[in-house]
């Protein structure tokens, strides 16, 4: 297959560009590293089989040559990151899954859409089923993130029904190897405070939940997609649910770290929970995650910390 992959040198777009490769495909990877790095896809250079375009989504995507499917997930991710840059994000969001959908429609390719739990908004169904509506504020600060991933599915599904083979993920907090550090988003920044023996900084009084993914389990579950026919919306997640200040006393754990823990204010419209409910992705794709939080956990420090010794030794040297 030949597969474009928008917003490819991301944190997950990267791992999945490396399975797609892996697996024998051809991969075309579309970003403008507005939050992505070329150090994520540098590994994948030296294949013919790769292809990166270094290009804006928001404009028309200059593909050519035959695509068998496309994976949108160009958008800013991390709250700090879309919240510093909402128009950026909704326009991605919106013109740019549109510019993605056209791609895939005059290619006859199938579309897998990286949508997000937070469609939930701040639920109040628990765990959250993909035939739940949500609860978005849709003027909060959040709401250019949350919305924009909204538009998004309801573009998805026009075209589909407009007879695009599409498909929708509702991807749940992931987490792993090629994390910005310093994005802000609480696995990443939780690890490097803890691996400087910072405080670690819980935002309100830690008891909102989220139910944490490792990102090989994740991209298992879009390459299912890829493969499959389904619409979705299907939801992908790890179920096993933990609350921020959990999240935090593991950190410490695994980190054996000396920080302790500080309070800091809730952020407005911050989800109090966040639990995907999983069964329609295990009967229609047979897929369920397999990778427990600690080995999660573990195998994220240690590339965290490789990195931090690597970033320390160049510092020296220079
Ligand atoms: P990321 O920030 O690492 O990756 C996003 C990539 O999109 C980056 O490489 C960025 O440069 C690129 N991008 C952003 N705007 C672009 C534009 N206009 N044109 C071209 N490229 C653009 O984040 P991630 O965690 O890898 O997220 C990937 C996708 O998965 C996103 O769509 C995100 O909304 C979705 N998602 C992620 C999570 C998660 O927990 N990681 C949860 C729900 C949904
Ligand atoms: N969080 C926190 N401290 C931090 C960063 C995040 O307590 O330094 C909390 C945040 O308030 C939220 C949860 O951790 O309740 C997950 O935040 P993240 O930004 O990773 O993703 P979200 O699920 O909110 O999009």
């Amino acid at each position: 297959m030949r597969v474009v992959v928008t917003g490819g040198a991301g944190f997950i777009g990267s791992h999945l560009c490396r399975a797609l490769i892996a697996r024998g495909d051809s991969v075309v990877c579309v970003d403008d590293f507005s939050s992505g790095l070329g150090s994520n896809v540098l590994a994948l250079a030296d294949s013919d089989r790769f292809v990166l375009i270094e290009h804006d989504v928001r404009e028309r995507i200059p593909v050519v040559g035959p695509v068998d499917a496309v994976v949108n997930l160009a958008s800013l991710a991390s709250p700090p990151a879309y919240l510093a840059r909402p128009l950026f994000t909704l326009q991605t969001g919106s013109i740019g899954t549109q510019n993605a959908l056209e791609l895939a429609k005059r290619s006859g390719a199938r579309f897998v859409q990286a949508s997000t739990s937070e469609v939930y908004g701040d639920p109040e169904i628990h765990p959250q089923t993909e035939n739940y509506w949500g609860n978005v504020n849709p003027i909060g600060p959040r709401s250019v993130y949350d919305e924009a991933k909204r538009y998004g599915e309801a573009l998805v599904a026009a075209y589909t029904r407009d007879g695009l083979n599409g498909g929708i993920i509702r991807i749940f907090n992931t987490y792993g190897p090629r994390m910005r550090v310093d994005d802000g988003r609480v696995v990443t920044q939780f690890i490097s405070q803890a691996l400087a023996n910072d405080p670690l900084t819980v935002y309100g009084d830690g008891s909102q939940t989220r139910s944490l993914c490792y990102v090989s389990d994740l991209v298992r579950g879009f390459i299912a997609m890829v493969d499959s026919e389904h619409p979705g919306p299907v939801n992908m997640g790890n179920p096993q649910e933990l609350t921020v200040r959990q999240i935090a006393d593991l950190v410490i754990k695994v980190t054996a770290s000396a920080s302790r823990v500080e309070f800091r204010e809730l952020p407005q419209d911050d989800p109090q929970r966040r639990r995907p409910d999983i069964s329609k992705a295990q009967s229609d794709l047979g897929w369920a995650p397999q990778v427990d939080v600690v080995e999660g956990l573990a195998r994220t420090v240690e590339w965290i910390a490789a990195g931090a010794h690597r970033d320390a030794a160049v510092a020296v040297s220079t």
